[in-house]
């Protein structure tokens, strides 16, 4: 082996992987059989994270950076004058045997640009997963990357290997993908999409009735889009999400700041700012829908088609909605009480915990460890120590990112500076 080489291959191909977030490993429960190597369930899996939510836990990878496709906002698209390498497919297998063996890593995140057609280059990250688990007995956690326009049968097969198979839709809506991969076709990413969900019913159900039935991709399907690369809403994006957890039963959407590496006049010019806030409030808004039953349409909506960047989703939405509040903590159900700004689920089961031997005040709320400082605008409780029925929403927002530690400070300063 040429240690040399594969090490040059490596730094050009874990470089164009990086722009990919759609790599956490949660989900799935697969575990050691037969000594094998690896167990992706359980302590298996070390979910680790980078400060803005990023998972580096897996050797992620492309299988090639060469591409026949010229999507605009793309590091590795056919015109874009970079280095190039590809993987040979035991060359990927050794490399994740080792880094496993040197506890570098907890498995693998495949992905590739397309090299001659899409069932070539689907057919060579099977191969990759199918040795691991076939010849190499891995039972690490395996996420691919499904290439857009290959075969139904492919795609079953990935599954029968893969934890988790992901296909980016990149852009969150048809028009602008249109505009910047115009080579590409929308119904690509969807078939493969209806697939996977097909299957894993169908595997699912056949497994209750023959127990020995595999496990059809187990930690589901999952898609990333880019945002900022063209001008969605986040209205726009956050539909769009919607509809791919509801129609695919996607496990996860991530949302990628578009990093502004490419020259094109159809996209923000070299330079402009990743934008890391309004990932974040997208990330929240997909929290605040999955976790904490609100309906998409209540957080964005033609009066409000974009999220505020200087306060979170629920804020935001709970000062445009304060003919719900002050809500009271010792008699609400768990929904009313999800909906307070600075409360998450646990203090919400606290609270309902507590309340079943005490009539709560402020310092019962204190110590179960509630954020006061937003919370107290919205609840009452068993003390009247603080009264909020008379402030203007604006006002109440301007005391919480007053009194707030929040990264987000320093930004509403430089706004209110505006005015000074
Ligand atoms: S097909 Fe994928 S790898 Fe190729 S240019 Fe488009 S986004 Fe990049």
């Amino acid at each position: 082996m040429n240690f040399e080489r594969i090490k040059e291959k490596l730094s050009i191909l874990a470089d164009a992987a990086k722009y990919d977030v759609s790599c956490s490993s949660s989900g799935s429960k697969r575990t050691n059989t037969n000594k094998g190597l690896g167990d992706s369930s359980g302590m298996g899996i070390c979910h680790s994270y980078t400060e803005d939510g990023r998972c580096v836990s897996l050797l992620k990878i492309l299988l090639t950076n060469h591409c026949i496709f010229d999507c605009a906002y793309c590091v590795s698209r056919k015109n874009n004058d970079i280095k190039r390498a590809a993987f040979k497919i035991q060359e990927v297998v050794d490399l994740t045997i080792n880094f496993y063996r040197r506890n570098y890593i907890e498995g693998l995140f495949l992905s590739s640009g397309i090299f001659h057609n899409p069932d070539y280059t689907m057919e060579r990250l099977v191969s990759v997963a199918k040795k691991l688990r076939l010849e190499e007995n891995f039972n690490g956690y395996i996420h691919l990357k499904s290439i857009p326009g290959c075969s139904d049968e492919l795609m079953r097969e990935a599954g029968l290997y893969a934890d988790r198979l992901s296909i980016n839709i990149e852009i969150p809506t048809v028009s602008g993908l249109k505009l910047l991969a115009p080579e590409k076709d929308h119904k690509d990413f969807i078939k493969p999409m209806e697939k996977v969900k097909n299957e894993i019913i169908q595997y699912k159900a056949e497994k209750k009735i023959i127990k020995n039935t595999p496990v059809y991709a187990p930690a589901g399907q999952s898609t990333q889009m880019i945002v900022g690369a063209t001008g969605e809403s986040d209205k726009d994006i956050m539909y769009s999400a919607v509809h791919y957890y509801s129609t695919y039963n996607m496990k996860r959407v991530y949302y990628s700041g578009y990093v502004p590496v490419l020259e094109d006049n159809r996209l923000p010019a070299l330079g402009t700012e990743v934008p890391m806030l309004r990932e974040n409030r997208l990330y929240q808004t997909d929290w605040l829908l999955r976790f904490y039953g609100f309906d998409v349409r209540e957080l964005l909506n033609q009066n409000h088609p974009n999220l505020d960047i200087d306060i979170d989703p629920k804020l935001s939405w709970a000062l445009r909605n304060m003919h719900m509040f002050p809500v009271d903590v010792n008699t609400a159900d768990k929904q009313l009480l999800a909906r307070i700004p600075g409360l998450g689920m646990k203090s919400v089961h606290k609270i309902i915990n507590a309340r079943k031997y005490r009539r709560l005040n402020w310092e019962n709320l204190k110590a179960i460890g509630i954020a006061m400082s937003r919370a107290k605008y919205f609840m009452v409780c068993n003390s009247s120590d603080f009264e909020s029925r008379d402030l203007e929403p604006e006002r109440i927002k301007s005391m919480i990112l007053q009194s707030s530690q929040s990264k987000y400070q320093k930004f509403y300063n430089q706004q209110l500076s505006l005015f000074n």
